[in-house]
């Protein structure tokens, strides 16, 4: 059994209670319930109890001598940080690409080359799922040394059968070998490989007939995810992919509107997709569509930031309804970060939200982005004892203070893992 934690005197204890269930919209999400001279206990991998360090003390006194106390004295904390939206389990690396970029190529120029999607692809098919771990575990030590305790990990590196499983089977057996919570998605649609270039609809069919029944069956994903974007698969072929998804038990998320308007955020609305991810170029319609079914918007501005594009609407998505969460989405192409840090401070320069809106969308409406709210994206009694202790004494500075790691300690499961 490992000891209790009893975290004391925080000077402020972001705990994002509310009474409302479900993802925050609007002015629901600048209300971080902040606790001053905050307290927690954390016990068997659980919260225990939330309150001031006076309240706590009335029950806990007695059991100090069990514990290990930590003086947040001076210090913000949080919940662990939740990622949405990432592509960690991928072999190889594309630095090259970033030099080309910079160069003058455009992403869809690279991608046309063979290179982008399908150079990670071919490195991703090469490697051995042992390999795929060992670099998929650097990745997630650094994000939990950047404060993210939660993630999702997509396919959609493999583009065949065999190594779509690869993926997901990495990310299971990391599942069971990491501190680190990793959320399963398919996403055999990320783009047509090579080999089915001119023969699009067979790798739909592919796709639908073949993986689909597999990863489902064997329980591999939680999550069907679509490349919706001029060029990729269109949103005819999107809408039969994910509602073949559905036929299984698979819940739709969409890459939409991302360099192209493509009716990618309609379509989230239409086929009740969880979240709707990227969303550069979502028309009005396709948002207002978003915040009448709930769809979640996944705001990726460190990719847009990397591409050198302006970033999603952020701002018009939160004050329509939207719910908003944000993401690294870490991928050896577009965004090769692990920082949510750094995401949440571009979410405030590049899409207006605030540091409270921008925290909520890293905490709490990433956790519904990936339906794990009843576990983890905020402090409360009975969720999972996932932590961060800042340098920084409250969330405006975290936010304030932008491209610097402010993470002291961070506990998963109850269980020090960073600091
Ligand atoms: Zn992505």
């Amino acid at each position: 059994m490992t000891k209790p934690i009893w975290i004391k005197h925080a000077a402020q204890l972001v705990t994002l209670q509310h009474e409302l269930a479900g993802p925050r919209i609007k002015e629901a999400m600048s209300h971080l319930a902040i606790i001053e001279d905050g307290s927690v206990w954390l016990e068997d991998g659980i919260i225990q109890a939330v309150g001031t360090t006076k309240e706590l003390e009335e029950t806990y006194t007695a059991r100090s001598d069990e514990a290990e106390i930590v003086d947040a004295t001076g210090h913000l904390v949080t919940p662990g940080l939740v990622d949405p939206h990432t592509h960690v389990a991928f072999g190889g690396s594309r630095e090259r690409e970033f030099e080309m970029r910079l160069e003058g190529a455009t992403y869809m120029d690279i991608m046309n080359a063979g290179g982008g999607i399908h150079a990670t692809t071919r490195m991703t098919r090469t490697a051995t799922e042992d390999e795929l771990v060992r670099q998929t575990t650097k990745r997630l030590d650094s994000f939990l040394a950047h404060g993210v305790t939660t993630v999702e990990g997509k396919s959609g590196y493999g583009l065949d059968l065999e190594t779509e499983l690869k993926q997901l089977r990495v990310m299971k057996r990391l599942q069971a070998e990491h501190p680190m919570d990793i959320v399963p998605t398919f996403m055999g649609a990320h783009a047509v490989p090579t080999e089915y270039k001119g023969r699009e609809e067979e790798y739909v069919d592919l796709i639908i007939n073949e993986m689909l029944p597999v990863v489902a069956k064997e329980n591999l994903a939680k999550f069907n995810d679509v490349f919706c974007e001029v060029g990729v698969f269109t949103p005819e072929q999107s809408e039969r992919i994910l509602e073949a998804g559905k036929l299984h038990g698979l819940v739709p998320k969409i890459h939409a509107d991302e360099i192209e308007p493509y009716q990618g955020a309609e379509l989230a609305a239409k086929v009740g997709a969880v979240s709707a991810e990227h969303l550069l170029k979502a028309s009005d319609e396709g948002i207002q569509a978003m915040a009448e079914q709930g769809v979640i918007a996944c705001l990726l501005p460190a990719t847009a930031l990397y591409l050198r594009e302006t970033a999603a609407r952020g701002r018009v998505m939160i004050d329509a309804g939207v719910p908003v969460a944000i993401s690294t989405d870490c991928n050896p192409g577009s965004s090769p970060t692990t920082s949510m840090p750094l995401v949440m401070n571009l979410a405030c320069i590049s899409m207006r939200l605030t540091p409270a809106e921008s925290l909520c969308a890293a905490t709490y409406n990433a956790a519904c982005a990936i339906q794990m709210e009843d576990k983890v994206g905020s402090l409360e009694v009975g969720k999972q004892a996932d932590i961060v202790l800042w340098s920084v004494q409250n969330y405006q500075e975290l936010q304030y203070l932008f491209g610097v790691n402010h993470v002291q300690s961070v506990w998963k499961k109850g269980v020090k893992v960073v600091g």
